[in-house]
């Protein structure tokens, strides 16, 4: 992994030791994973691949941060989080506050990296390349073993756009299987880039 310059203050051995150093074994094979792919996604789609390699990595950074410790990190009015942040759980704190974490820890300032972060669970409206690469490498890398991974990795590797709407497609009827509540950017996200184009 070579971390450009321009994105940390941090050496690339730090950055990769502190990355490890906050997750398990298998969470950290998945940033791996998800950076690898997203490299890949960037060279197809004309893109910055060190900038995309770097976010794939960081993207899961906070995946394991306590509860208390989100939760104290939103209520806290220096921040400035949504407060209704606070009814939801770890699923979407993860990527949304987990931007706070990579400030502090990674010394991350670049705005579309940490933007294409904040969004990698649940999606937007608005998506730049950066931030759909990121949304589907997570979906897609080597070690994601879902049913039907292969065909979302087929639709995704001919049509960054396409991938974007399979995964939260796929995703939305996941969750209302699982009758779990949907995050209004989930849905907002559905609206946009899931629906078939006439
Ligand atoms: P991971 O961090 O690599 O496991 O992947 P993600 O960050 O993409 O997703 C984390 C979890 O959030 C997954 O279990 C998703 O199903 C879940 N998730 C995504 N969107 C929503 C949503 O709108 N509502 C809820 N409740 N969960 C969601
Ligand atoms: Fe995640
Ligand atoms: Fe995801
Ligand atoms: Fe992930």
């Amino acid at each position: 992994f070579y971390l450009n310059k321009t994105f940390s203050d941090l050496s690339s051995d730090l950055l990769v030791n502190k990355v490890r150093a906050n997750m398990d074994e298998a969470r950290f094979r998945h940033c791996q994973g998800v950076s690898i792919t997203a490299r890949k996604l960037a060279k197809l789609n004309n893109y910055d691949e060190d900038k995309a390699a770097l976010a794939g990595f960081i993207h899961d950074y906070a995946k394991q941060v306590a509860n208390d410790e989100f939760i104290r990190v939103i209520k806290d009015p220096k921040n400035n989080f949504n407060q209704d942040l606070l009814n939801w759980n770890r699923a979407i704190w993860h990527g949304i506050v987990g931007t706070y974490f990579i400030k502090r820890d990674l010394s991350i300032t670049d705005s579309e990296i940490l933007t294409a972060i904040k969004r990698h669970t649940t999606g937007d409206v608005e998506m730049t390349t950066l931030d759909k690469i990121v949304f589907v490498a997570d979906y897609i890398e080597p070690g994601r073993s879902f049913s039907g991974v292969d065909e979302a990795r087929e639709v995704t590797f001919s049509n960054l756009d396409a991938g974007v709407g399979y995964e939260l497609a796929h995703t939305l009827q996941f969750l209302a299987n699982n009758r779990q509540k949907i995050y209004p950017k989930t849905l907002a996200a559905y609206n946009v880039w899931g629906i078939k184009k006439e």
